[in-house]
């Protein structure tokens, strides 16, 4: 998400916000674009991955929500910010993104390894 009253024409990296926690884009605080300017940033993701794909725990979609992420209604495990209750992520887009950063090497982000194989 963008913050508020922020000039489209000249975003800065800080003017980009988590969806999941609010907190701004910065060097550090790697982020992931999803559709229309929704942005899930490297910490969150770590606790989403670790939520949802290591310990398979889940917070099921209500009726009619979808993953701001991706924007579809999907019928599989998700997880939902504990900050703000209508950021929701899906699990696909969860592994998605975590593959995004992962893979880049410009940022030190990796995959959270589970608590019986690592
Ligand atoms: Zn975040
Ligand atoms: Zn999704």
């Amino acid at each position: 998400m963008q913050r508020e009253g922020t000039d489209h024409e000249q975003a800065r990296m800080e003017d980009i916000l988590c969806d999941f926690c609010h907190k701004p884009w910065t060097m550090e605080r790697a982020m992931v674009e999803g559709h229309r300017g929704s942005c899930v940033c490297g910490d969150c993701l770590t606790i989403a991955y670790l939520e949802v794909v290591i310990h398979k725990a889940s917070d099921p979609p209500r009726e009619g929500e979808q993953c701001i992420m991706c924007l579809e209604e999907r019928d599989e495990a998700h997880w939902r910010s504990p900050a703000f209750e209508e950021a929701v992520i899906c699990k696909r887009c969860v592994k998605q993104s975590a593959g995004v950063l992962h893979k880049d090497r410009d940022i030190a982000w990796t995959k959270p390894v589970g608590d019986t194989d690592g």
